[in-house]
Order: structure tokens, then sequence, then C-alpha cells
């Protein structure tokens, strides 16, 4: 039989090393546990970085995915497909916008909404042709392709991979001044994760949402919200930016919108912004293809029901109260919302990946961010009594560390 040893070995042989992953070979997975090929079950608490936010295997999903294989799986988007129209009327139900822009990735989405937003700069607001400008955040995180990491601040994504794409500002992130002294007459669009996921779950000063709201209307400016992490059910509610009754010009998602089965993200606008774009502007082959909305199509669904966001708010009140008691006991600081945190570890005790080995061996899945922190987002499926479970690994783990 083959181990997990010698598989790690040949994937470390042959492949590139552009991750690091813990030494555990996934075999199998239902629900929130996860099982690796020598049969040892762990409990998943990354969630594919909230990819798999209604659980591995949700049988509604799979269902659906399932009969879309059997009729039909790509038609590229030189013809119309019969899950395109309802994919798009119930994801612009969903963020209450008129139309959508499907794409499969994450960065891709983000890259469709700069796009979006500097077309618009042009032909809407009449910026000077080259000369549009975006405010981004400080340790932001929005994907890996050229253009978005020249406006990352984290050198691991940025550094050597230039010459670097123009036309973005950086500010502080939870600033709304920042953002107000940033902006001139060449400023079309204001990006900004409600959560920044990547950086260590940092939630932003309460009011930091409404705020940028506010000015971004004042200053006729778009509105990005990237809510790729921090959507579709993960804080509580289905978009972070609900928390503050915020509603961004352009939604971008992606993530647990393909069900933790196939890449699907979209970006969500009304027509004065997303109008602007017509054929041969902008696409992909696989963007809104038929399983990619016939998955969708059962995401929307199950969020339509308002269970999971329910779910993630029950549950994210477990998961903090318990964590915040283990402040002084190795944790330093506890941050998120809903079923997502961000754990500081005492950096004089162990490091993220240290405490994440350390889960591993106990049966927990959960992943290091930027050297002292971890983040635990476990499928919102799970139970109560498995959470608690979690955390007191947690607890145990770094009592021995
Ligand atoms: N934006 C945010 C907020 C993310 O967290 C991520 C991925 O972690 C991305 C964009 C990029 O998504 P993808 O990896 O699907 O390209």
């Amino acid at each position: 039989m083959t181990t997990s040893a010698e598989l790690i070995e040949v994937s470390e042989r042959r492949s590139a090393h552009n991750y690091h992953p813990l030494p555990v070979v996934i075999h199998e997975a239902h629900g929130a546990w996860v099982t690796d090929i020598e049969g040892k079950r762990y409990l998943d608490c990354l969630s594919g970085y909230s990819s798999l936010n209604f659980g591995h295997g949700h049988p509604k999903i799979i269902e659906a995915a399932q009969e879309q294989l059997k009729n039909l799986t790509l038609t590229s988007r030189a013809f119309y497909h019969d899950q395109f129209a309802q994919f798009c009327t119930g994801l612009g139900d969903l963020t209450g916008k008129d139309m959508i822009l499907p794409m499969n990735t994450g960065a891709e989405a983000v890259e469709t909404a700069v796009k979006v937003a500097r077309k618009w700069g042009y032909q809407v607001k009449g910026v000077e042709p080259d000369q549009a400008n975006i405010i981004v955040m400080e340790d932001n995180f929005h994907g890996r392709t050229t253009t978005i990491i020249s406006f990352s601040t984290d050198p691991d994504a940025r550094d050597d991979f230039g010459p670097y794409t123009p036309g973005f500002r950086i500010v502080r992130y939870g600033s709304a001044d920042a953002i107000r002294q940033a902006i001139d007459a060449n400023t079309v669009a204001v990006l900004v994760e409600p959560i920044q996921g990547e950086a260590g779950v940092l939630v932003p000063p309460d009011g930091y949402l409404s705020e940028v709201r506010a000015l971004c209307s004042a200053e006729g400016i778009l509105m990005i919200a990237d809510e790729i992490q921090s959507g579709l059910g993960r804080t509580g509610q289905t978009f972070a930016c609900d928390f503050e009754g915020v509603v961004p010009d352009i939604y971008v998602l992606g993530k647990a919108l393909g069900g933790g089965v196939v890449p699907v993200s979209a970006i969500a606008a009304n027509r004065d912004v997303l109008g602007v774009i017509q054929p041969g502007q902008h696409g992909s082959t696989f963007g809104g293809n038929p399983l990619a909305c016939a998955v969708g199509n059962a995401v929307i669904e199950i969020l339509n029901t308002g269970e999971f966001q329910a779910r993630a708010a029950k549950l994210g009140e477990v998961l903090h109260t318990r964590l915040r008691e283990l402040i002084g006991q190795g944790v330093l600081e506890v941050r998120g919302r809903g079923l997502w945190a961000g754990v500081d570890i005492d950096p004089s005790i162990a490091t993220g990946r240290e405490v994440s080995k350390a889960l591993m061996k106990r049966g927990v899945l959960a992943k290091d961010t930027h050297g002292s922190t971890i983040r635990l987002a476990p499928p919102i499926v799970v139970s109560e009594e498995d959470l608690l479970w979690a955390i007191s690994q947690l607890a145990d783990a770094l009592y021995e560390l």
C-alpha cells in the first residue's frame, strides 16, 4: 500500500513549492471531517480557505453537480445554456444587483472588478485616458495575478515579479481618513476586504465600512467589496458588509460560490456599472459554464434559506467565547466574526506552524498565517460538540508546547 510519506515525497519532488502543506494526505471527506489515506480522521478547521462553508459533500450540491454532469458541462459563452439565466438571476437577487459577470477563480473576479472600475472611470466618470487609480489597503490579499500582486504589501507575494501594474494607491486598512486623503480626480474605486482574511482575520473598526460607503458615494467613486472569503455565510451574515448595512457598488465573490466542488467566481453590480462591458472586452472560456452554474444555483438556494448564516452566527458565539478564555494561556488575541477566527499565538510559546502541526497530531486541521497566527474556519455544518472539542485540542496543544 502507498503511504502518506511516499505520496508526500513524490509531491514535493514533482511539484513546484508554491505551498507549504501540512504533512497529511487526505483521501475522503464528509461534512466537517476528512480522512487521510491511513484512515485517520481530522476535523477540518480550514474549509478550503472558506470554500467549504456548507461542508464536504453537501448532498444538495453534489446532487446538482451529478445531475448536471449527465446533461451538459460546457458550452463556452459562445452559446446560451439552460443554467445561466437562473444563476445570474439568483445571484443578482442575493446581492440585490442587476447584473452578474461570472468567472472561475477569485483572482479572476478581482481582475474583472478592476477592469470594470477602470472602464467605468473612463466612460462614465470621464477620467482622462490611462490615468485611473484605485485605492487599495495595506496587508490586502486579493489573489496572485501580476496586476493583483502589484498592489500587495507582502514581499513574498510581490518580490521579483515586477514590472508591476501601475494605477493603485495603498492606504492603511481601517482608516476612512487615509482613503479620503488618497482620493483625487482620477480615483475610480476603493477596493476593500470587509474583513482581511489572509492578513489574519482583521476586523476593521466599527463604522469603517459605512464611512467608506459614504465617502465613495460623496466622491463619485465605486466601492468594491472583495467578499471572496468573508461572504456567503461565513461571518453569520450573507455578506460581511451586512453588519454595517453597507451595499457596495461591486461585490466580488468566489470560493464558497462553487460549493467546494468547482471554481466559481463572479462580480455583481448594477447596470450603470457593469453595463460598460461590451462583447469581446472581457471573458473566460469556463466562466459561467453549465456545471459551475448548476452548482452555484444549489449554493444560492442553500443561502436563501438563511440556515447557514444563522448557524455560523450561533456557533460563532461559542467559538469566540471559548477562544477568548484562552487569552493568557498561550493566546494573545482573538479576532473574527461568525465561524471565523484569527488566533494570535504567543510567539514565545510556538509559531503558528508548530501549533498547526500539534493540532494535526490531535486530529484538527488548521493553518497558520503570518508567523504566529492561526485561523479557524470549520465548515458551518460542524456540530457544537466537535467545535468545542477542536478548541479543547488547541488549549491542550498550547499547554503542551
Ligand atoms: N480575495 C480574497 C479576499 C481571498 O481571500 C482570496 C483567496 O484566498 C482571493 C481573493 C483569491 O482567490 P483565488 O485563490 O480563488 O484566486
